[in-house]
């Protein structure tokens, strides 16, 4: 693949101080000169002041109907007419615009194409005055190739992808400088699915920005964020960062809210992950005391390590928990960590359990009056708790998927 030509002046230089538009020099010569006398620069007037704002879009000015889209998408020129219109441009016949680029090289087209294609073209193109009845406008700065390519564009649509994708970021330059919105979206679409690079995706982001390419932008931007590391160490970050700082600033801070993004996506996945495990945790409580587990329970029966565990796929760990809690030496809260969590499975059960006078979870009742006595805090804590528990479990659905066990 051949590498876009990022070092040329032309490149950086219209980076930093590309403004919308192109210098375009129209030839205004009233005698019947030679071609040579265009290359004296007192005659050539510098329009680019007037040059006008490109109109928006197509997408944005016709509001067509399904069906005028539809025959429009379905047009499909015939291969002999493309064929046809690049021949005329390419043989020149009956040429009467001479286009003057580097090096005085010129590329010979047709007033009427280029008025059609082009609006500013046109604009240009009216003001000039035809010497033998040929116009003459000069477009300085950007390789002939670069030009010429643009013009094939105009008349027949057609390109080679080689010279494409080695000028396809002046020739975005171009159809933005020269209103050609179909050309645009070809370069869009061409660097946003195969040209985009780590290497030059800082160029054509600004260059999307300046010519209003928002989608490209868009993914330019998506890109850096994704592989920050590297392009923050390209050269192309480097030249930004001295010409462009406030770039620079407005691509740091994406990265840091994608990433908080990313962090607090992840916080809330492991939030409702534990309310999960503790509504878990509470079914099997209920479970273990109400009716004993089959497999593990009733308590007075021996653990078995190996089985499996029921329906409730706490079970296992709460019958774990019962059975240490049962047992401890230090059984008072606030003693060791296993006990400090079974009092809080229990006071938690206690919370959210609507039948105090007729539950068989140990100290059920005990905590309902100890709950008259609580801090205003502590109460809003477990409130707050419950609640979530509860929403967790209802945002499961119907139709409830536990992944992981309580342990
Ligand atoms: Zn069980
Ligand atoms: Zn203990
Ligand atoms: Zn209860």
């Amino acid at each position: 693949m051949a590498s876009l030509d990022l070092d040329t002046p032309w490149l950086y230089s219209s980076i930093e101080s590309f403004d919308g538009s192109l210098n375009i020099h129209i030839e205004e010569v009233n005698s019947a000169d030679s071609l040579d006398s265009v290359d004296n620069s007192k005659s050539i007037v510098n329009y680019s002041r007037n040059i006008p704002k490109p109109p928006p879009l197509p997408a944005k000015i016709c509001q067509k109907t399904n069906n005028q889209r539809w025959l429009a998408d379905s047009c499909n020129v015939p291969k002999e007419t493309k064929d046809l219109w690049d021949r005329l441009f390419k043989e020149g016949f009956a040429a009467d615009v001479h286009i003057i680029t580097e090096n005085d090289s010129v590329i010979p087209a047709h007033y009427i194409v280029l008025c059609v294609a082009s609006p500013v073209l046109k604009n240009f193109l009216e003001q000039s005055k035809p010497r033998n009845g040929i116009r003459y406008i000069k477009i300085p700065g950007l390789p002939y190739n670069a030009i010429y390519v643009f013009i094939r564009f105009l008349y027949s649509s057609c390109y080679d992808e080689g010279e494409m994708e080695k000028f396809v970021l002046h020739l975005l330059v171009l159809s933005h400088s020269y209103s050609v919105p179909s050309l645009k979206k070809v370069c869009a679409h061409l660097l946003e699915q195969h040209w985009l690079m780590t290497e030059n995706v800082i160029d054509v982001l600004q260059l999307a920005k300046k010519c209003d390419v928002p989608r490209l932008s868009l993914s330019c931007v998506r890109m850096i964020v994704k592989d920050f590391k590297t392009i923050s160490s390209t050269e192309g970050w480097k030249v930004m960062k001295r010409a462009n700082p406030s770039l620079e600033q407005e691509l740091l801070e994406s990265v840091v809210e994608v990433d908080s993004r990313k962090q607090e996506r992840l916080k809330k996945i492991e939030e409702k992950r534990v309310y999960l495990q503790l509504d878990e945790a509470m079914e099997a409580l209920l479970h273990i005391c109400k009716e004993g587990c089959r497999t593990i329970g009733p308590c007075d029966k021996v653990l078995k390590e190996s089985q499996i565990s029921c329906s409730f796929p706490a079970c296992k760990g709460i019958e774990t928990l019962v059975r240490h809690f049962s047992s401890c030496k230090m059984r008072v809260p606030g003693g060791c960590t296993q006990c400090k969590r079974m009092w809080q499975l229990l006071e938690l059960h206690s919370r959210m359990c609507s039948e105090p006078d007729f539950c068989k979870v140990p100290l059920c009742r005990h905590f309902k009056e100890k709950m008259q006595q609580q801090s205003k805090k502590d109460e809003a804590k477990w409130k707050l708790l419950v609640s979530k528990v509860i929403t967790a479990k209802n945002a499961l659905g119907p139709f409830k998927l536990r992944r992981s066990g309580f342990s």
